[in-house]
């Protein structure tokens, strides 16, 4: 499949974001990032409280942080609110059973952005995508995002973006690994708060390999009109990727359940 750049190309997403995130590491990948030339989308939790995102001592340099990555064209993304799970259902993408959006009257999911949105702006910080923790939102969640001026919505089970209902761009977010993107637009979703000395090295090789198939939420939304156009009920289906992910979920569950039956037998 042909894709508006002519082949497969990758995207960097690093998500969780916040004032006490791993800072350590993500200097580190800054500084690699920055060598290789890589202008990842960067997933900021605007008032984050979810503890197990608390990794370090509040960053007393943390908005300047975040102005530098602006600076430097990562695209900052509204990565939720709060960061909590107290609603049932996981949305369009159906991947998770419960989120922070899904089932709320468009209202509350408007003021909910507007909350997160008005974090960062009151430090000058522009979001231009919508990274939904866990996965979840709804077609609410799609109209309220399009009311407060948020089109980019980096999610989907696709092999390239898709021009969707209410002005929506959707960029696809496939896979938690790093590696050669056959064709479409591959986003590799990184969570780096746990990561050490060998996932810092395996990141740095992997950049410096797959350096040629990098691009940025830039070059994406700048051939915004190439992209095809997909109604909701497509969005929702996917295509061959929600297939082989959906393949993927059930055999693993087929091999867990025949493992604990094997483990019981011997016991
Ligand atoms: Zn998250």
């Amino acid at each position: 499949m042909k894709t508006a750049f002519g082949t497969g190309r990758l995207l960097i997403r690093i998500d969780d974001i916040c004032q006490r995130s791993n800072w350590r590491v993500l200097r580190q990948l800054e500084s690699i990032m920055v060598e290789e030339g890589v202008r990842p989308i960067v997933a900021i939790v605007p008032k984050n409280m979810d503890d197990s995102l608390v990794i370090e001592p509040p960053n007393p340099t943390y908005w300047e942080d975040l102005s530098r990555w602006q600076t430097l064209g990562y695209g900052m993304a509204l990565h939720g609110y709060h960061h909590t799970f107290a609603q049932d259902g996981g949305g369009i993408m159906g991947r998770s059973s419960r989120g922070e959006f899904t089932g709320l009257p468009e209202s509350v999911q408007v003021d909910m952005l507007h909350h997160g949105i008005d974090e960062l702006e009151s430090h000058r910080i522009h979001p231009m995508v919508w990274v939904a923790p866990r996965h979840a939102f709804d077609w609410t969640t799609v109209a309220a995002l399009s009311r407060v001026g948020i089109h980019c919505i980096s999610d989907g089970f696709f092999l390239a973006p898709r021009n969707g209902p209410c002005g929506s761009l959707w960029i696809p977010q496939q896979t938690s690994r790093i590696g050669r993107p056959c064709f479409g637009v591959v986003t590799v979703c990184l969570h780096v708060n746990r990561w050490g000395t060998d996932e810092i090295l395996q990141f740095r090789k992997d950049l410096s390999n797959f350096r040629q198939y990098l691009i940025s939420l830039d070059d994406i939304t700048s051939v915004a009109e190439t992209w095809p156009t997909w109604n909701a009920r497509q969005i929702e289906r996917g295509d061959i990727v929600n297939i082989a992910l959906r393949t993927r979920q059930v055999l693993s569950r087929v091999l867990k359940g025949r493992r604990a039956k094997h483990l019981k037998h011997l016991s």
